[in-house]
């Protein structure tokens, strides 16, 4: 009898997903097994570019190896105590983390999730007791077409109705305008100067499909937000960690958030840490026992973190991302003259996409993605005809280029259903 275990192919572990698992998800037909670095492969063998990393969380590139050694050397050490007690990792990393991003404080989470509902929760709580709101009369405004997440609360204002619809009744207390429209953030807050608490915004709105808001919108916003004393949240969840060319997106417009939400690549894709920074005149409105988290800080966390950020720094992803994506973009834009299957490319840094030229409803995008995986490259449309293309930050420019020619293969070859 043969001892070798029968190979499992693709379709086996996609029928275990279908049969065994939720369907919150439409995942590409792939099956990951391997990742290092740009590359993933599945379960064949067939290597890929990944054009997705994780929505943002991988920048590091997969199994970066100073990562996953400070995974490996504290999970021998120690991985959880609770904050019930002190332990040797937390107080570093607050002090790595707040340097770096400018704060004096930092409150740690595990989802990008979580980390905005202690941003809402932290700014609601200064909007009483330090500006002076009464009755739990507190709003923030939001934009529409925002992506913050999936609690409760935070889909109560998303206008996505996937998102939203039959999960009432909804959390009060958010006020919805249009992105990048200053005049519409002015008037929401004289409208209601009193009760408005904070104004949360992603700098550039990446699962809308990487809408990037008009140069100055995001200092004007902030201007703003100081006039009326309203604090200026910042959800750089996907867009933070070098992803658009800086350390966080803000830094374009040289803003300082009053309160910054970071997660995804803050611990490379190895576990899940998010993090919300503020200064003192802010975080120290929360006092022992008002929020919390069981795995928030904890010691594994804090050490994969650290390596995370000294990655970014010791690899100079930012610089990386500026330069690589300004080629990127020239080099995409050069075949909108060679093909009518692409109406517009946008985006910053290595965070881009292209804008298909067809309705929101045509199989197109999806189409093309699964010639891109054929071709080697996996990227995934986002709201129908928009395919967001950002690869790992440690990508080198004979890979970039390389996967343009992957994209223009694929696209001057596409036959339209
Ligand atoms: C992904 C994302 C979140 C939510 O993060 P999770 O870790 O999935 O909870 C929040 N905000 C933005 C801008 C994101 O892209």
């Amino acid at each position: 009898m043969s001892t070798a275990t029968p190979i499992k192919d693709s379709q086996y572990y996609i029928d275990l997903e279908n049969q065994y698992g939720a369907h919150n998800y439409h995942p590409l037909p792939v099956v990951l097994d391997r990742g290092e670095g740009v590359f993933v492969w599945d379960v064949e063998g067939e290597k890929y570019y990944d054009f997705l990393s994780a929505y943002s969380a991988v920048n590091q590139g997969h199994s970066h190896p100073k990562i996953v050694d400070a995974l490996v050397q504290q999970a021998q050490k120690l991985a959880l105590t609770s904050r019930a007690f002190y332990n040797s990792k937390l107080g570093e990393y607050e002090k790595k983390i707040t340097s770096l991003f400018g704060f004096h404080k930092v409150l740690p989470m595990n989802s990008g999730a979580e980390a905005v509902e202690t941003a809402v929760k932290l700014a609601r709580k200064w909007s009483y007791e330090v500006k002076g709101i009464k009755g739990n009369a507190a709003k923030i405004i939001v934009c529409e077409n925002n992506f913050h997440g999936r609690t409760t609360t935070i889909v109560s204002f998303s206008n996505d109705p996937d998102a939203h619809n039959n999960y009432g009744p909804f959390t009060p207390g958010f006020v919805k305008i249009s992105y990048n429209d200053l005049a519409a953030l002015e008037q929401a807050l004289k409208e209601d100067a009193t009760n408005i608490a904070a104004f949360l915004v992603e700098p550039i709105q990446g699962e809308a499909g990487v809408y990037v808001p008009d140069e100055g919108y995001l200092k004007a916003a902030a201007d703003l937000c100081r006039k009326y004393n309203v604090l200026f949240i910042a959800d750089e969840v996907q867009t933070g960690i070098a992803r658009t060319g800086r350390l966080i997106a803000c830094q374009h417009e040289n803003v300082q958030p009053d309160i910054l939400i970071l997660g995804k690549a803050l611990s490379g894709g190895i576990y899940p840490v998010s993090a919300v920074l503020a200064n003192d005149e802010i975080m120290n409105v929360i006092h022992p026992g008002q929020h919390g988290s069981t795995f928030g800080g904890n010691p594994l966390a804090c050490a994969v973190a650290i390596a995370a950020l000294d990655v970014v720094e010791d690899e100079h992803l930012s610089e990386r991302a500026e330069l690589l994506g300004e080629l990127f973009r020239r080099e995409i834009r050069k075949l909108i003259g060679k093909t009518d299957l692409i109406a517009n490319v946008r985006g910053k840094g290595l965070l881009n996409a292209i804008i298909i030229n067809d309705s929101q409803h045509s199989p197109t995008a999806w189409n093309l993605c699964l010639d891109l995986k054929k071709n080697g490259l996996l990227a995934k449309p986002t709201h129908g005809n928009i395919i967001r293309l950002a690869p790992p930050l440690v990508i080198t420019e004979e890979q970039i280029l390389d996967c343009v020619r992957i994209i223009e293969k694929t696209l001057l070859e596409f036959k339209k259903a």
